[in-house]
């Protein structure tokens, strides 16, 4: 089985080669190694004294986690620097790692430099941990502790886990509602959260705002900084990412909406957006817990990428926005075109493609997942003269390819295939189908898609819109346009996944209750309801 690049150890981040040094485990005695091999700073980093301010106000991330290691993140304030004269400087920041909350054991210490080129954001890639481990995590500079995360390593890829719990998420425009959400994630203590995009949204839209962004649209790497610091500020945000590691990938939002490569939503030429692309994907870097080759590589940065969690669960989280051919026929819903089944068409892209058709072809885990955007399953409508209207942005737009990757599901035999979905603000279960229009064709997968976080605000149990949707698609067996997650408990047996909702959003502090559970038994693919 080939792996992905980012997981070559001579991969790991160049930019803490150069600049990372390492102080020995007081406990332990033994050097954090990056690649096998303690690495030394060198190069001016300035060590900080007393601070008139908490550096840590956006608190504390991990993610990326495999059986020996972690990603840890935190940022430090540029308010808080400038006060001391450090702005522009690399600046020392420390971790420690203990087995308990209160630090009492710490197995690890180590530091990075937090440097101004990467808005001292501060990414430590934590090697040599012990497989299928609670871990707790905290950042020091100056005087000043940052607030303590949880995190967890993933289970040795060969070992026989029985479960494994986790919640996926999307969507979560800010002036919508508020994070209640998170803060009920946050309390299930999840082996990981998984979350699919829109973690910020480059304009405002939407009625009866709770709360707002500042500025016009972004475009520069300042202007997206700026939205980040807005939402990560949130307290359940900041909560859930210290209750677990998280996966992350990107949707349109964190560029242009419906962007496509280097095709912009409005107004721009393809140069104006791949300045606009680089400026977003640095700051998606700097601000997520996420294990990449570099921070700053333009506006080419793949983060397609697999995770494994023992022999229960792979995870292959796909990019569908960076490589993807323009959207069809004028984007929105529309009959099909000649554009539209034009078999060079992509959402992948050649390299993704490739990556993810070996990936599945030599899969050899329980659950095989597909961690992405958009909805798989086709949610074709009629007008009302009874055409037939086809979504342009989600895989209904790219029928060629999304017939290649079912027929490569079903001819590879991939085990148990599992499609996760954002971006469409709605709860959603479905089969997936080796032809969507014949009912009778083999179900090759099944398809789990989360609603939003805050986006679109309130909602609603049923909507004209989600009714109609299931009455022209059979292979869809379930609707809500709630606000909230899903959890999914996967043992080797069944995956089962909670639509967890909230009444509301537009007030902080609602209760969590589930909506509807489906699950899909191992060896059968399709959703049932529980
Ligand atoms: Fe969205
Ligand atoms: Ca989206």
């Amino acid at each position: 089985m080939s792996l992905f690049p980012v997981y070559r150890p001579d991969h790991v981040t160049s930019l803490q080669t150069r600049r990372c040094f390492l102080k020995f485990g007081a406990m332990l005695g033994s050097a954090l190694a990056l690649g096998g091999m303690p690495v030394l700073l060198h190069g001016a980093t300035r060590r900080l004294g007393d601070l008139p301010a908490d550096p840590f106000n956006l608190g504390v991330a991990s993610g990326d986690p495999t059986p020996d290691s972690v990603v840890l993140w935190t940022r430090l304030a540029n308010e808080v620097l400038t006060e001391v004269g450090a702005a522009s400087d690399a600046v020392e920041v420390e971790f420690e790692i203990s087995d308990s909350s209160s630090f009492r054991n710490i197995l690890r210490r180590g530091a990075i430099a937090a440097v101004p080129e990467l808005g001292h954001c501060a990414h430590a890639d934590v090697r040599g941990l012990a497989a299928d481990t609670e871990y707790f995590y905290r950042w020091h500079v100056g005087n000043a502790t940052s607030p303590v995360g949880r995190t967890k390593t993933a289970p040795a890829g060969s070992s026989d886990n029985q479960k494994f719990r986790f919640a996926f998420a999307s969507c979560q425009q800010y002036e919508h509602g508020f994070y209640t959400a998170y803060q009920h994630m946050a309390e299930e203590e999840m082996d990981l959260i998984v979350h699919l995009g829109d973690y910020i949204y480059e304009r405002s839209w939407g009625q009866n705002l709770v709360r707002h962004h500042e500025g016009k649209e972004i475009v520069t790497l300042a202007d997206y900084r700026n939205r980040y610091i807005t939402y990560k500020s949130d307290p359940d945000l900041k909560t859930a990412h210290a209750s677990a590691p998280w996966i992350v990938t990107w949707d349109d939002h964190e560029v242009d909406n419906n962007y496509a490569s280097e095709v912009p939503e409005d107004d721009q030429t393809p140069e104006q957006l791949l300045l606009r692309r680089a400026a977003a994907y640095q700051a998606y870097y700097e601000f997520m817990p996420i294990r990449l080759p570099v921070g700053r590589q333009g506006p080419a940065m793949p983060i397609h990428r697999r995770l494994r969690f023992g022999r229960l669960m792979e995870i292959n989280v796909l990019d569908t926005r960076q490589y993807r051919s323009d959207q069809a026929c004028g984007d929105g819903r529309k009959p099909s075109c000649a554009e539209h089944l034009d078999s060079n068409r992509t959402l992948l892209g050649d390299a993704q493609k490739n990556w993810l058709y070996d990936s599945l072809a030599n899969a050899d885990a329980t659950w095989n997942v597909l961690a992405q955007q958009i909805m798989m399953a086709s949610l074709r409508s009629l007008d009302n003269e009874g055409n037939e209207l086809w979504p342009m942005d989600i895989w209904d737009g790219y029928p060629f390819e999304r017939q290649q990757l079912l027929d490569h599901l079903e001819t590879t035999a991939t085990p148990n295939p599992i499609v996760l979905t954002g971006d469409i603000h709605s709860n959603w279960a479905a089969d997936l189908k080796l032809d969507f229009d014949n009912e009778a064709s083999t179900t090759v997968g099944s398809e789990f898609v989360c609603t939003s976080i805050t986006s679109g605000g309130d909602g609603q149990d049923m909507t004209d819109y989600g009714q109609a949707l299931l009455d022209n698609n059979p292979h869809v067996k379930f609707y809500n346009a709630q606000r909230g997650y899903v959890a999914c408990t996967l043992t080797p047996e069944q995956w089962r996944s909670d639509y967890k909702v909230l009444p509301r959003v537009t007030e902080a502090g609602a209760p969590i209750s589930i909506r509807a559970s489906y699950i899909t038994e191992a060896g059968r693919p399709g959703v049932q309801e529980a």
